[in-house]
């Protein structure tokens, strides 16, 4: 079969390799669409990762279930996550696998969805395997899993109705998270990022607010709109040293920040003001795809305007350039 494969820095092959064989608690998807992730270009910038197929938000047609696996038959629409536990560290130990402190993932350490078929160890359903209602299409399918994120991120800050909440960085986790927060009735939503085509797409998702960071200085705009007072919650979904200093600088006395965004360097930080303003850090990173699944059921959430591109396999290299640098990218995917 076809598979993009990561041959070094910046270079995306499309090569022929051998079909997955399912493993008896496994099950073999054939991917229809498969989306280009931040995390998998972190990766995909760097010398590291030769040999990587990426792909962890996919959706596809179930072809082939593995002789233990129960309730899940070929032929179902599913989107799904996989990962392999280690079975040797302290978790793994516990029959806690789930919390494996070295877990190979679907689309890193094992062999992801840019390819025509994926394997899916473990599967279970409903826990790391979910059907797609039929109101949901395969690109809602293959985008479960940043809504999921963004989801799992917003939901940990508990935002209440009447409350102000930023939203930092406006890839595509951070206009998910926006949804979200319209979702929950949130009253004001800010936004700060910087390409032109997610600054567009951020009013129609329910930014209320919308600075365009290359050209005005955000921190300075919300605290002026706030009456000097800022915003309750923060979704830091950036990742850079600029913009947890404008989280911290504009997050109010007793306020939160989700540090969603994955960070590529260390921080330099000065906790005196995170102390003085008795403010929470909380680190993000999960996922909940039943209430995505939901949240694109009920129409509360909306894949349309964030897919602005669509390559074929072939042109797997094309797809990670675009979801790199082309300005009016927001999510790329491939479809095999
Ligand atoms: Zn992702
Ligand atoms: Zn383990």
């Amino acid at each position: 079969m076809k598979a993009a494969v990561l041959c070094g820095e910046k270079d995306i092959k499309v090569q022929n390799i051998p079909e997955p064989v399912c493993e008896p608690h496994g099950i073999i998807i054939k991917v229809k669409l498969c989306g280009v992730c931040g995390s998998d270009l972190h990766v995909y910038k760097k010398d590291e990762g030769k040999g990587t197929i990426f792909g962890h938000e996919f959706s596809g047609d179930i072809v082939e279930v593995g002789s233990g696996v129960q309730g899940i038959t070929p032929g179902m629409r599913v989107t799904a996550v996989g990962f392999s536990p280690c079975g040797k560290c302290y978790w793994c130990q516990q029959g806690k696998s789930h919390r494996c402190s070295d877990m190979a993932l679907l689309g890193y350490q094992l062999p992801g969805a840019m390819a025509e078929y994926v394997h899916v160890p473990f599967a279970a359903l409903g826990r790391n395997v979910f059907p797609l209602p039929e109101e949901l299409t395969y690109e809602d399918g293959a985008s479960v899993e940043p809504l999921s994120i963004s989801y799992f991120s917003v939901n940990r800050a508990q935002p209440k109705e009447n409350e102000i909440v930023a939203v930092i960085g406006l890839g595509v986790i951070g206009l998910y998270s926006i949804q979200v927060l319209k979702s929950m009735g949130v009253a004001k939503i800010f936004a700060s990022g910087r390409r032109p085509s997610r600054l567009a797409a951020a009013k129609p998702c329910g930014a209320d607010l919308v600075i365009d960071a290359a050209k005005e200085d955000a921190a300075k705009m919300i605290m002026e709109e706030t009456g000097n007072l800022g915003v309750n919650t923060v979704i830091e979904c950036a990742g850079k040293q600029e913009t947890f200093d404008q989280s911290v600088a504009i997050a109010r006395g007793g306020g939160k920040i989700m540090l969603v965004g994955v960070y590529e360097e260390p921080l330099t930080w000065d906790p005196i003001s995170v102390l003085s303003k008795n403010l929470t850090l909380v680190g993000c990173l999960g996922g909940n795809f039943p209430a995505a699944i939901e949240l694109l059921k009920s129409g509360k959430a909306k894949t349309k305007d964030m897919i602005t591109h669509v390559f074929p396999l072939d042109d797997a290299a094309k797809a990670f350039q675009a979801q790199l640098t082309d300005p009016t990218a927001i999510k790329v995917m491939i479809k095999p």
